[in-house]
């Protein structure tokens, strides 16, 4: 869901690149984030991310390449003129100003009127939810709290773009969930275009509208949480997002094979070199006897049985010597009559679940 403020702005990168030394951290990369979406950059740590939203800041000056916002060229634009707001992965709160001290700061930088200034920081805080907190100490607050006034300084000055780079990623695992859903809630009432830096697979899925995957300063895929876990572009990707088995296909005439057996595929298969066949754990069944469930037949020896509470994960030996990983849920199966170790089993895969991806892994 995309909520559109009349301020929020459309952002446009265009044949960016940024190199230092030999090092690509951005490689020509082109994207276009709509007016009022919310954005992830998701990668593995050294992939480019904070150096493309230091660009969009304009901390950053790339060696070359184009950034509209709206229809206005920003790139030789100084960061403060921008109206961009931006939080850090390590908040970079001034620990010895009060928690208004640190909200009112780039209101202040901007020459806000004094008599404004409580009652705009007032309002900051109460959209984080910390109304009232304006006279502690920042010193005195939780890892939860300092991303909130961190948060609140983000938006006080009301910019029409909103950059945050992996926010969340100092926080314990209960309070990342808990802010997951409340950035996204905060993102669904103030309507700002947001551009979110994480190398958290599910926070990227559960927060965006639209994921960027990015590698080596290049953008692998762009595309909604669905399409990248059910449609990934190419191996990287799907490695990347979800767990994954995959399997080594050959085009034949119709389609492709696998172990020299025709698999039966309804999705487009793409134009690459090397063919995988990408199979979700959670996709995978054990074919029924009568042959009802009528998918692909893949004959293996079962290597491992592990419960974990909610499922249990199978890991199977394919005939050309691949483990495969199968998740299936506790409730409903029947545990006690599940196949053991040693034992042959037939899996099953749907048409609709067998996707062949490009096998390119960088
Ligand atoms: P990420 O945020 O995805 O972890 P970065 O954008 O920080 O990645 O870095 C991308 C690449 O650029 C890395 O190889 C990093 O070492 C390099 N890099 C980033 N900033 C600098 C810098 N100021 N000087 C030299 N190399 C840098
Ligand atoms: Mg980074």
């Amino acid at each position: 869901m995309t909520s559109q403020s009349p301020e929020a702005l459309p952002i446009s990168v265009r044949h960016i690149t940024k190199t230092y030394g030999r090092v690509h951290a951005l490689d020509d990369v082109s994207l276009e984030v709509k007016s009022g979406e919310f954005l992830t950059l998701l990668g593995p740590s050294g992939s480019g991310k904070t150096t493309l939203l230091m660009v969009l800041a304009g901390f950053t000056r790339p060696d070359r390449g184009s950034l509209m916002f709206g229809d206005r060229e920003v790139i030789r634009l100084a960061p403060h003129l921008r109206n961009v707001g931006m939080t850090f992965q390590n908040y970079a709160l001034f620990p010895h100003m009060t928690v208004a001290g640190n909200v009112a700061y780039p209101l202040k930088l901007r020459g806000v009127p004094r008599a404004e200034i409580g009652a705009r920081v007032e309002k900051a805080l109460e959209t984080v939810r910390l109304g009232g907190y304006g006279n502690r100490r920042i010193d005195q607050l939780s890892g939860g709290q300092k991303q909130r006034v961190a948060l609140a300084r983000s938006i006080v000055f009301e910019p029409r773009i909103l950059l945050m780079d992996e926010p969340l990623s100092a926080l314990d695992k209960k309070l990342r969930d808990h802010m997951q859903i409340e950035l996204r809630h905060l993102h669904e009432q103030l309507g700002m275009t947001t551009v979110y830096v994480t190398h958290d697979q599910r926070e990227a899925l559960t927060m965006s509208d639209r994921i960027a995957v990015v590698n080596h300063g290049r953008i692998m895929q762009l595309a909604t949480p669905r399409e990248l876990y059910e449609r990934p572009a190419n191996r990287f990707v799907a490695d990347f997002i979800g767990d994954s088995t995959f399997l080594a296909v050959t085009r034949t005439a119709t389609g492709v094979s696998f172990a020299g057996a025709p698999l039966s595929i309804s999705n487009p298969i793409p134009d690459a070199a090397d063919l995988l066949l990408m199979v979700r754990p959670e996709r995978i069944t054990l074919a029924r006897d009568d042959n009802s469930d009528g998918g692909n037949r893949l004959p293996a020896v079962v290597r491992e049985m592990v419960y974990q509470g909610d499922s249990y994960l199978l890991q199977s030996e394919l005939t050309d010597g691949t483990l495969l990983t199968m998740r299936g849920a506790v409730r409903g199966a029947n545990l006690s009559a599940m196949p053991a170790v040693g034992d042959k089993v037939t899996l099953n895969l749907a048409p609709e679940d067998a996707v062949v991806i490009d096998g390119r892994a960088d």
